[in-house]
Protein backbone atom coordinates (compact mmCIF):
# COMPACT_ATOMS: atom_id res chain seq x y z
CA UNK A 1 0.00 0.00 0.00
CA UNK A 2 1.22 3.51 -0.52
CA UNK A 3 0.53 6.53 1.14
CA UNK A 4 -1.00 9.61 -0.71
CA UNK A 5 0.12 13.10 -0.37
CA UNK A 6 -3.48 14.75 1.12
CA UNK A 7 -3.72 18.22 -0.36
CA UNK A 8 -4.61 21.22 1.54
CA UNK A 9 -6.96 24.19 1.75
CA UNK A 10 -5.84 26.42 -1.13
CA UNK A 11 -4.90 23.10 -3.48
CA UNK A 12 -7.39 23.83 -6.71
CA UNK A 13 -7.73 20.42 -6.55
CA UNK A 14 -10.12 20.79 -3.94
CA UNK A 15 -12.45 23.04 -5.26
CA UNK A 16 -12.72 21.13 -8.57
CA UNK A 17 -15.90 18.74 -9.41
CA UNK A 18 -14.88 15.01 -10.11
CA UNK A 19 -16.06 12.92 -12.20
CA UNK A 20 -18.16 9.97 -12.25
CA UNK A 21 -16.94 6.55 -11.59
CA UNK A 22 -17.18 4.81 -14.66
CA UNK A 23 -13.99 2.01 -14.67
CA UNK A 24 -14.87 -0.40 -11.78
CA UNK A 25 -11.01 -2.07 -12.23
CA UNK A 26 -7.76 -2.85 -10.36
CA UNK A 27 -7.11 0.66 -10.61
CA UNK A 28 -9.98 1.65 -8.33
CA UNK A 29 -9.60 -0.87 -5.76
CA UNK A 30 -5.67 0.09 -5.47
CA UNK A 31 -6.81 3.87 -5.00
CA UNK A 32 -9.32 2.87 -2.43
CA UNK A 33 -6.70 0.75 -0.56
CA UNK A 34 -4.43 3.67 -0.67
CA UNK A 35 -6.74 5.95 0.48
CA UNK A 36 -7.71 3.75 3.46
CA UNK A 37 -4.30 3.54 4.15
CA UNK A 38 -3.52 7.14 4.13
CA UNK A 39 -6.95 8.33 6.32
CA UNK A 40 -5.60 5.43 8.99
CA UNK A 41 -2.68 7.00 8.95
CA UNK A 42 -4.15 10.58 9.32
CA UNK A 43 -6.40 9.42 11.92
CA UNK A 44 -9.29 10.45 9.86
CA UNK A 45 -12.64 9.05 9.98
CA UNK A 46 -13.12 10.49 5.51
CA UNK A 47 -11.41 11.18 3.00
CA UNK A 48 -12.26 11.95 -0.99
CA UNK A 49 -10.49 10.96 -3.40
CA UNK A 50 -10.18 15.29 -4.29
CA UNK A 51 -7.73 14.98 -1.25
CA UNK A 52 -5.21 13.17 -2.98
CA UNK A 53 -5.47 14.74 -6.18
CA UNK A 54 -7.47 12.34 -8.06
CA UNK A 55 -11.21 13.81 -9.79
CA UNK A 56 -12.99 10.52 -9.21
CA UNK A 57 -16.52 10.43 -7.71
CA UNK A 58 -15.06 8.08 -4.78
CA UNK A 59 -14.54 8.25 -1.12
CA UNK A 60 -13.56 6.70 1.96
CA UNK A 61 -15.00 5.75 5.39
CA UNK A 62 -14.72 4.68 8.68
CA UNK A 63 -16.77 4.50 12.01
CA UNK A 64 -13.35 5.86 13.96
CA UNK A 65 -13.00 2.54 16.07
CA UNK A 66 -9.61 0.09 15.37
CA UNK A 67 -11.32 -2.88 14.48
CA UNK A 68 -14.93 -0.94 13.52
CA UNK A 69 -16.56 -0.65 9.98
CA UNK A 70 -15.42 0.98 6.92
CA UNK A 71 -16.02 1.46 2.83
CA UNK A 72 -15.10 2.51 0.25
CA UNK A 73 -18.27 4.38 -1.74
CA UNK A 74 -18.53 5.90 -5.43
CA UNK A 75 -20.79 7.69 -7.19
CA UNK A 76 -22.93 8.47 -4.77
CA UNK A 77 -26.06 10.34 -4.60
CA UNK A 78 -27.86 11.71 -1.82
CA UNK A 79 -31.65 10.42 -2.22
CA UNK A 80 -32.97 12.32 1.27
CA UNK A 81 -31.53 14.14 4.11
CA UNK A 82 -33.91 14.53 7.26
CA UNK A 83 -34.71 18.47 8.66
CA UNK A 84 -33.95 17.13 11.62
CA UNK A 85 -29.95 18.65 12.65
CA UNK A 86 -27.11 16.90 14.55
CA UNK A 87 -24.67 19.65 16.41
CA UNK A 88 -21.33 18.64 16.50
CA UNK A 89 -17.85 19.80 15.77
CA UNK A 90 -16.31 18.81 12.14
CA UNK A 91 -12.66 18.73 10.37
CA UNK A 92 -11.09 17.91 7.82
CA UNK A 93 -7.65 16.67 6.77
CA UNK A 94 -6.92 19.56 4.54
CA UNK A 95 -7.16 21.96 7.30
CA UNK A 96 -5.04 19.84 9.88
CA UNK A 97 -5.92 20.60 13.64
CA UNK A 98 -9.09 22.66 13.05
CA UNK A 99 -12.43 21.86 14.18
CA UNK A 100 -15.60 23.96 14.26
CA UNK A 101 -19.09 23.32 14.97
CA UNK A 102 -21.43 22.61 12.27
CA UNK A 103 -24.56 21.69 11.82
CA UNK A 104 -25.91 18.49 9.24
CA UNK A 105 -29.03 16.73 9.00
CA UNK A 106 -29.23 14.05 11.46
CA UNK A 107 -29.96 10.90 8.87
CA UNK A 108 -29.61 10.75 5.14
CA UNK A 109 -30.54 8.16 2.45
CA UNK A 110 -27.78 7.97 -0.40
CA UNK A 111 -27.22 5.76 -2.79
CA UNK A 112 -23.91 4.60 -3.83
CA UNK A 113 -22.00 1.51 -6.02
CA UNK A 114 -19.08 0.01 -4.43
CA UNK A 115 -15.68 -1.09 -5.99
CA UNK A 116 -17.47 -3.61 -8.04
CA UNK A 117 -19.75 -1.44 -9.45
CA UNK A 118 -23.15 -2.74 -7.69
CA UNK A 119 -25.69 -0.22 -6.69
CA UNK A 120 -26.80 -0.14 -3.22
CA UNK A 121 -28.94 1.89 -0.99
CA UNK A 122 -28.08 2.91 2.58
CA UNK A 123 -29.35 4.79 5.68
CA UNK A 124 -27.11 6.86 7.76
CA UNK A 125 -28.04 8.08 10.81
CA UNK A 126 -25.81 10.62 13.42
CA UNK A 127 -21.46 10.37 12.92
CA UNK A 128 -21.94 8.22 9.94
CA UNK A 129 -24.22 10.75 8.01
CA UNK A 130 -22.36 13.79 8.63
CA UNK A 131 -18.97 11.50 7.22
CA UNK A 132 -20.64 10.86 4.33
CA UNK A 133 -22.04 14.70 3.83
CA UNK A 134 -18.42 15.67 4.36
CA UNK A 135 -17.36 13.55 1.92
CA UNK A 136 -20.23 13.99 -0.91
CA UNK A 137 -19.26 17.53 -0.64
CA UNK A 138 -15.72 17.51 -1.46
CA UNK A 139 -16.48 15.61 -4.72
CA UNK A 140 -18.30 18.85 -5.74
CA UNK A 141 -15.85 20.87 -4.49
CA UNK A 142 -17.20 21.88 -1.72
CA UNK A 143 -15.64 22.32 1.94
CA UNK A 144 -17.01 22.49 5.53
CA UNK A 145 -15.72 25.96 6.08
CA UNK A 146 -18.90 26.85 3.18
CA UNK A 147 -20.72 25.61 5.67
CA UNK A 148 -19.29 27.58 8.57
CA UNK A 149 -20.51 30.67 10.46
CA UNK A 150 -18.80 33.83 8.88
CA UNK A 151 -16.43 34.14 11.90
CA UNK A 152 -15.52 30.48 11.71
CA UNK A 153 -14.61 30.43 8.16
CA UNK A 154 -12.60 33.64 8.44
CA UNK A 155 -10.56 32.03 11.20
CA UNK A 156 -9.75 28.66 9.24
CA UNK A 157 -9.10 30.33 6.43
CA UNK A 158 -6.49 32.60 8.10
CA UNK A 159 -5.14 29.31 10.45
CA UNK A 160 -4.60 27.77 7.14
CA UNK A 161 -2.53 31.40 5.73
CA UNK A 162 -0.23 30.96 8.91
CA UNK A 163 0.51 26.90 8.46
CA UNK A 164 1.33 27.27 5.01
CA UNK A 165 3.48 30.53 5.46
CA UNK A 166 5.13 28.46 8.53
CA UNK A 167 5.55 25.64 7.30
CA UNK A 168 6.16 25.24 3.37
CA UNK A 169 6.49 28.63 2.31
CA UNK A 170 3.50 29.13 0.47
CA UNK A 171 3.63 25.25 -1.84
CA UNK A 172 0.45 23.15 -0.45
CA UNK A 173 1.06 20.82 -3.32
CA UNK A 174 2.38 18.16 -1.03
CA UNK A 175 2.94 17.79 2.59
CA UNK A 176 4.26 15.15 4.40
CA UNK A 177 1.94 13.23 6.28
CA UNK A 178 3.87 13.63 8.98
CA UNK A 179 2.30 16.39 10.48
CA UNK A 180 -0.92 15.17 10.06
CA UNK A 181 -0.21 12.51 12.40
CA UNK A 182 -0.46 15.35 15.81
CA UNK A 183 -3.49 16.70 14.39
CA UNK A 184 -6.31 15.15 16.17
CA UNK A 185 -7.86 17.32 18.76
CA UNK A 186 -11.30 16.88 20.19
CA UNK A 187 -13.51 15.75 16.94
CA UNK A 188 -12.16 13.55 13.54
CA UNK A 189 -11.11 14.81 10.78
CA UNK A 190 -12.64 13.96 7.75
ZN1 LIG B 1 -12.66 16.95 4.37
Amino acid sequence: MTRLDIRLFGDPVLRQQARTVTDFDDRLATLARNMHETMAAASGVGLAANQVGVLKRLFTWSDGEDDGLRGAVANPRLLDASEEVQEGDEGCLSFPGLFYPLDRPLRVQVAWQDLSGDGHEVELEGFLARVWLHEMDHLDGVLFIDHLARHDRKAAMRAMRQLRDEETGGDTRTRPGSLLLGSRRDGDAL
